[in-house]
């Protein structure tokens, strides 16, 4: 894929007179610190966006459930368009009308590594996501640890799954997502962030 192309899904899905998401740009490279963020997104239906630093952009992919730390519990997670690195920073409301409209919170976010090793030596992000095999520490204020993302067999479609790895952070007791639902950004939930981004 070219850098251009990287973006296009994104650009040419929304009207950026009316949506207030960031048009976006391809970031250069200048670090080697990669970010994650995790956008819980009530649009037709609730799901956390899930979104990795790779390459100038944010590669992104839907969860239904979100995230779970329990290493038997796997989510489905379905590929979405690549998002601008700014986007990191996008909490509000997509106008009704517009592409995904509903509001949008900062769920998490942090730096992320990536741990994926093959004889001793890691596997460029890249390649993983080639491959459909993703292996990631995330340093979150809600999550830490290791997590993978796993492309699951069918080729035609781009369905992956999100999986606690097994590290002192798994925990099949504790469930982030029903117990922490403010924004790490604002502090305010779902309908805070409704109440106070939509237009009238
Ligand atoms: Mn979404």
């Amino acid at each position: 894929m070219t850098q251009k192309s990287n973006l296009k899904a994104y650009q040419t899905r929304r009207n950026f007179k009316q949506t207030p998401e960031p048009k976006g740009k391809i970031k250069k490279i200048t670090s080697t610190k990669l970010k994650f963020v995790i956008q819980k997104h009530r649009a037709r239906s609730l799901h956390y966006d899930v979104r990795l630093e790779i390459d100038g952009v944010l590669v992104s992919w839907a969860v239904p459930k979100g995230p779970s730390l329990n290493p038997r519990e796997k989510r489905l997670a379905i590929r979405t368009e690549n998002h601008p690195l700014e986007y990191a920073r996008f909490e509000g409301v997509i106008p009704k009308g517009e592409y995904g409209a509903g509001p949008v919170m900062i769920w998490d976010r942090g730096a992320y590594k990536n741990i994926k090793q093959k004889n001793g030596l890691l596997i460029s992000m890249r390649t993983c996501l080639k491959n459909g095999q993703i292996e990631v520490f995330l340093y979150g204020k809600k999550l830490k640890g290791a997590f993978a993302l796993i492309k699951t067999c069918n080729k035609e479609s781009d369905q992956w799954l999100l999986i606690k790895m097994r590290d002192e952070h798994a925990n099949a007791r504790r469930n982030p997502v029903n117990t922490m639902n403010k924004s790490v950004k604002s502090g305010l939930t779902m309908d805070q962030i409704k109440k106070r981004y939509q237009r009238t």
